[in-house]
């Protein structure tokens, strides 16, 4: 067989098998493991279910664990507290009703008193987000 690329390191090397896309070197392979916990997380929900009992339990096991981690790693924590925030706000969009405005100025499009400007479509530049239509309206005509 051709040796091919590996997918993580990007060395060259004889796979055993077509499937076979990550050299043995360790990190590699621990790359290709935690992939396959990745997609695994994702696609399987009994999967999941069995690694968060277990997580919980191994927890119990080691009280104070996490909180001495975080002392420990300051921007550690810093960067999960980030990217929690984002999560949270991303779940929450995700939970509600699609009628439901996401910020209070959004029930101006239900009033039909305002004459329709045009319509847009706000494309975020940030991965994980979806595109959302605007419609702007003059709320005000004898402004001047
Ligand atoms: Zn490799």
């Amino acid at each position: 067989m051709d040796s091919i690329p590996c997918v993580h390191c990007g060395t060259f090397f004889i796979p055993r098998n077509k499937k076979q896309n990550y050299c043995i070197e360790q990190p590699c392979q621990r790359a290709r493991k935690a992939a396959w916990q990745r997609y695994k997380m994702k696609t399987d929900v009994d999967y999941r279910t069995q690694q968060k009992l277990s997580n919980e339990k191994w927890v119990e096991k080691n009280p104070g664990y996490w909180t001495r981690y975080r002392q420990r790693n300051p921007e550690k924590a810093e960067r999960n507290r980030i990217l929690q925030h984002a999560r949270n706000r991303r779940n929450r969009r995700g939970d509600q009703d699609p009628e439901t405005p996401v910020i209070a100025k959004m029930d101006a499009r239900k009033s039909y008193d305002f004459d329709l400007l045009g319509e847009f479509y706000l494309v975020p530049v940030i991965a994980k987000m979806d595109v959302s239509k605007v419609s702007i309206y003059m709320i005000s005509k004898g402004y001047r």
